[in-house]
């Protein structure tokens, strides 16, 4: 019987997937991504799509790199796998560690190894509640996210998520994880108010909710430079300085979630470079390999890592790890992939299709009566489409325009993403994406938003 099943009949039948709905699984089915090559996937019928979202924002290398292949064999054969817990070391991860602080904004100074986002950002809670119990301050515990953060799927970084479809069905968030609004210019600025008010206003609800809460009890801000699956909100310039002198002023560290800006994806090595930011732990993953295997980081301060340290005096072992923390192949593979990104270019070359992807999605979408905002930065680009912009007024939740738009996509040849907390549709491409490949992804949006709107 199993023999005349197609993929697709055993993916529905065996396969639990992430992230999907199941009834609507079970009705249509997979689509099963068989190969890929630079920019395009191919599919099980040889069917080819553009992938302008480098699969989750993380191909940013492309598919197919053979010198990412090669890494991979070489270090199998040489060393597939050693663990790294009492002290025990390989030679791959310490100079991706090394290389990492090289590279890192601020003071960076001591690189932990995880293998998701998800997890990255739960060891950094782990880290900030062990940084206040070295200091001997208890009860100095609680996280403030943001509205339409995304951080992950963990009991915690779940919790840190502001986006009401992450909580649902899993009793959470956690209740010591407060939340702010989002700088959303869009929906969150009052008429008439200047980016100046605006952003002073997001710093003052911070400061209440700290205030509220007691600073005694709040111990880190997390965010990501640009809130990527929240709806691509990227914010003034002036909002991170203003929301870090609140920080500062109450002792709260700040945990910038670079898992999608990092490594280029905004024209520079850190969103935490384009917007301002001196945070005190840093989260990667994603382009760190380029998603050809699983990778993620925390950077930690040297200011918390001296608290960190001097921790082994009260507690011992510093009791935290995973059984693939900095795995060998992981760490080679950062390596071919930051050298790739570094010898041909990548990062600016990201800037400049960036620019392409922001004119062309202003010129396909800019004047259009359903769209609210084009906006982005660097290689990320977003369209975010309402009922009426005078006066602005967003579809209702059942009539999202963007699922729409991104499924006729799909079926002429494009793969775009919708966000669910906006009405929105995102564009993430592989830095190697062409400017040919750029125009064409703008254009199947807009075809698809006229043919279903
Ligand atoms: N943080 C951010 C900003 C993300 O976008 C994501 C994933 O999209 C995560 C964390 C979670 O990463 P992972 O899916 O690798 O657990």
């Amino acid at each position: 019987m199993q023999a005349r099943m197609t993929i697709e009949d055993i993916d529905k039948e065996f396969f639990f997937h992430p992230f999907t709905h199941v009834r609507e699984h079970e009705r249509v089915g997979p689509l099963t991504i068989v190969e890929g090559h630079g920019s395009t996937l191919t599919d099980t019928r040889g069917r080819a799509y553009l992938d302008a979202m480098a699969g989750l924002w993380c191909v940013n290398i492309g598919y197919g790199n053979a010198e990412m292949a090669e890494t991979l064999r070489d270090q199998t054969e040489r060393l597939a796998y050693y663990h790294t817990f009492a002290s025990m070391g390989n030679e791959p991860v310490a100079r991706l560690a090394q290389r990492l602080i090289a590279m890192a904004p601020g003071s960076m100074s001591k690189v932990f190894f995880g293998n998701s986002g998800s997890d990255a950002n739960d060891t950094q809670v782990k880290l900030v509640w062990y940084y206040n119990n070295v200091l001997g301050r208890p009860e100095k515990k609680k996280i403030i996210s943001r509205d339409r953060g995304y951080h992950g799927v963990t009991v915690m970084s779940g919790s840190l998520c502001g986006l009401p479809n992450m909580h649902a069905g899993f009793d959470l968030p956690l209740p010591m994880v407060h939340f702010v609004r989002a700088p959303h210019r869009l929906w969150e600025a009052e008429p008439g108010q200047s980016e100046e008010e605006f952003v002073q206003g997001l710093a003052d609800e911070l400061e209440r909710l700290i205030l509220a809460e007691g600073p005694d009890t709040v111990a880190a801000f997390i965010a990501e430079p640009v809130q990527a699956a929240g709806g691509v909100i990227v914010p003034p310039k002036s909002y991170f300085p203003a929301i870090q002198e609140v920080l500062r002023k109450y002792d709260v560290l700040l945990i910038a979630d670079e898992v999608v800006c990092g490594f280029g994806r905004l024209g520079q090595n850190f969103g935490s470079e384009v917007f301002g930011m001196t945070p005190d732990l840093i989260t990667v993953a994603k382009g760190i390999t380029s998603a050809y295997i699983p990778l993620s980081a925390c950077l930690v301060s040297e200011s918390v890592w001296d608290v960190i340290a001097s921790g082994s005096d009260k507690y011992g072992v510093f009791s935290h790890g995973y059984t693939y923390s900095a795995h060998p192949l992981a760490a080679a593979a950062a390596m071919t992939n930051l050298d790739i990104i570094e010898r041909d270019g990548l990062i600016p070359q990201a800037k400049a299709r960036g620019e392409r992807l922001a004119e062309r999605l202003r010129a396909e979408f800019g004047d259009h009566p359903l769209v609210g905002e084009v906006r982005g930065d660097g290689l990320l680009g977003a369209v975010e489409f309402v009922r009426s912009t005078d006066p602005l007024t967003a579809f209702d939740p059942a009539l999202k325009v963007a699922p729409a738009v991104v499924r006729r996509s799909r079926e002429l040849g494009v793969i775009s993403r919708a966000l669910p907390a906006a009405d929105t549709i995102a564009f993430s491409p592989p830095f190697v994406v062409t400017e040919a490949e750029i125009d064409e992804m703008a254009a199947v949006a807009r075809r698809a938003l006229d043919d279903v709107a």
